[in-house]
């Protein structure tokens, strides 16, 4: 017996990490293949996350644009979502609360999960990359990276939880991007507070990697350990 659920990813991390910032999809073939997900866009041009089907970029402003399907993107993950379970919790007043609600919906640390949380939310700090050159290693890319403190309005959190073992494909453990409801500002999670927050989680037990066939991936050096450095980058530093 397998699981059900299936995650289409484009690239791998670790050609993130290495500076392979160049489009290999397009948002129309990303939107065949899932409603909900994260990613970047070409040139690390600013967030990706998409909700209920629609796509939005978070620049280096803040600032949450819905994209059309021309918009490409070096590395995204999107999955159809149909969650095998729904949860409200009333009160989240870290990330790290939110993170062990969802170790306890998990049940395994061996699948890929696909993660939403809609509420209110008392803050929220994300960040969002900012365009850079091809090539440029992510953990520099990352370390001019803007952040943003909103607080007291509701969105909407959607992202992974990926196995340990799949670490040179993406970022192991939790990796969640946020959408405020009326549709105007987001990026990538560092820190929030919630309360009355519905959880809802799916099970992955497919992982479909498309391969980018840019030149730059073709010559990219992928033999090293990235782990390290693609924490560093994403995490908070704060
Ligand atoms: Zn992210």
């Amino acid at each position: 017996m397998v699981s059900r659920g299936l995650l289409y990813q484009v690239s791998t991390s670790s050609a993130l990490v290495e500076g392979v910032y160049e489009g290999a999809v397009r948002v129309g073939t990303l939107r065949k293949h899932g409603n909900l997900g994260l990613g970047t866009f070409e040139n690390l041009d600013g967030e990706m996350v998409v909700v209920d089907g629609h796509f939005f970029q978070v620049r280096s402003d803040g600032l949450a644009n819905e994209v059309g399907d021309e918009i490409t993107s070096p590395f995204a993950v999107v999955t159809h979502f149909n969650p095998d379970l729904k949860v409200m919790i009333d009160d989240c007043p870290t990330l790290k609360d939110l993170y062990s609600q969802f170790d306890q919906l998990r049940h395994s640390d061996n699948f890929f999960y696909a993660l939403r949380v809609d509420g209110h939310f008392d803050s929220v700090l994300t960040r969002a990359m900012c365009r850079t050159k091809e090539g440029v290693p992510l953990v520099k890319a990352a370390s001019v990276q803007p952040e943003f403190e909103f607080s007291d309005l509701d969105g909407t959190l959607v992202g992974f939880w990926t196995p340990e073992y799949a670490k040179a494909m993406n970022v192991p453990g939790y990796h969640l991007h946020f959408l405020s409801n009326d549709r105007t500002k987001g990026g990538h999670l560092l820190e929030c507070s919630g309360t009355r927050l519905r959880f809802e989680i799916q099970r992955e037990g497919n992982y479909r990697v498309a391969l980018p066939e840019t030149n730059d991936f073709f010559k990219a050096n992928l033999h090293r350990d990235t782990s390290h450095e693609l924490e560093q980058a994403e995490s908070n530093h704060a």
